[in-house]
């Protein structure tokens, strides 16, 4: 109990910090004062899961930044029943953010240790996510059009299957760049062939490995 406190001490302030950095969504952070970080690291490493940085998890992978979950899905501006596309689950914090905002998560994985931990501690924490795993470069065109899109690796390009699934006037959220730093792109579809591109601020994000992003 004492340490539920403590850690919902820790989240208030690090809301507060992301507010400070810039982050206005209210329903974004919101989401971010509701979901317990910590639970998506393990109790050795519960010091470090209200400092705003990047963690490590399995399989080489990392936790995005609290900033960059928030960031990211700020661009997103989405609302209550939307189906979003996430590609990169890692830890599944992100897809939980958007879960708590009322969203339809559809996200993949390529690791599958990854994903079935993913998949165990949602279900856990009571949240109904659509989770899979594989290249997620190739999108979900069974359940496509997606009204929202987040890639939360860094992409050589912007996979040519993710435009096609994103719903028309539909946004998607991507770093994009070399393997040591990426622009976050915001692409707005307005039509089936055209979209709004806006080249937002520099990121690190682990890379984007598949058909459509590097080679692994
Ligand atoms: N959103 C995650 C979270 O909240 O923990 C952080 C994701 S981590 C920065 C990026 C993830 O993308 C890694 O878990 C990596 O394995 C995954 N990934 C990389 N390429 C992928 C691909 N083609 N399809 C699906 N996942 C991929």
């Amino acid at each position: 109990m004492i340490d539920e406190y403590k850690h919902k001490g820790a989240r208030k302030k690090l809301v507060e910090e992301l507010a400070a950095k810039g982050i206005t969504d209210k329903a974004v952070l919101n989401a971010m004062l509701k979901v317990p970080r910590h639970f998506f690291f393990n109790k050795t490493f519960y010091a470090h899961a209200y400092v705003d940085k990047a963690f490590p998890i399995d399989e080489g992978q990392t936790i995005s930044q609290p900033y960059t979950v928030a960031y990211q899905t700020q661009i997103l501006q989405v609302h209550k029943g939307e189906k979003v596309l996430e590609i990169g689950t890692g830890s599944g914090y992100q897809a939980a953010i958007l879960l708590e905002m009322g969203v339809k998560i559809y996200s993949i994985e390529r690791h599958e240790k990854l994903y079935k931990k993913a998949k165990l501690l949602l279900n856990k924490m009571g949240y109904q996510a659509n989770l899979k795993c594989g290249d997620g470069t190739k999108g979900w065109p069974e359940m496509a059009p997606f009204d929202k899109i987040i890639v939360t690796a860094g992409a050589p390009i912007i996979p040519k299957a993710l435009m096609t699934q994103l719903a028309i006037g539909g946004i998607m959220v991507i770093p994009v760049g070399n393997e040591a730093s990426q622009i976050m792109i915001c692409m707005i579809k307005k039509d089936e062939k055209t979209f709004e591109k806006i080249e937002l601020k520099n990121f690190a994000f682990v890379p984007l490995i598949g058909e459509e992003g590097w080679e692994g």
